[in-house]
């Protein structure tokens, strides 16, 4: 998996990325190669999100779509979305794909994590 380079230099930052962020990345790996691109992690804990983002925490990554038609970043999606189930949330976005495990979602609904 590539790590995108920033213009600063400062390469996406992936330290202390949560536990449930691989199966985003694996999902993400895959799907991204079956469909010829070329797999690059663009965004993990650095850069300006939002203010409450999950990113800042360890729980978001943005993914590179470069050179995926239109059509085969929706099928992307869709079929992260079938890897990752209802607590991750998988958003696409102008020029990469956001995936954020939902905490709070997966608290409220059962969900026990292991430390
Ligand atoms: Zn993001």
């Amino acid at each position: 998996m590539n790590l995108k380079q920033g213009a600063n230099g400062i390469r996406a930052e992936l330290g202390n990325l949560q536990y449930e962020m691989r199966a985003a990345y694996s999902s993400y790996g895959k799907r991204m190669r079956y469909l010829g691109g070329v797999p690059e992690i663009t965004s993990g804990r650095e850069g300006s999100h939002g203010d409450s983002s999950y990113h800042y925490v360890g729980y978001a990554l943005d993914f590179s779509i470069e050179g995926l038609s239109l059509s085969d970043q929706r099928l992307l999606i869709t079929n992260m979305g079938d890897d990752l189930g209802e607590l991750y949330d998988i958003v696409l976005e102008s020029d990469h794909v956001h995936v954020e495990f939902d905490v709070a979602r997966a608290f409220r609904r059962g969900y026990k994590k292991e430390f």
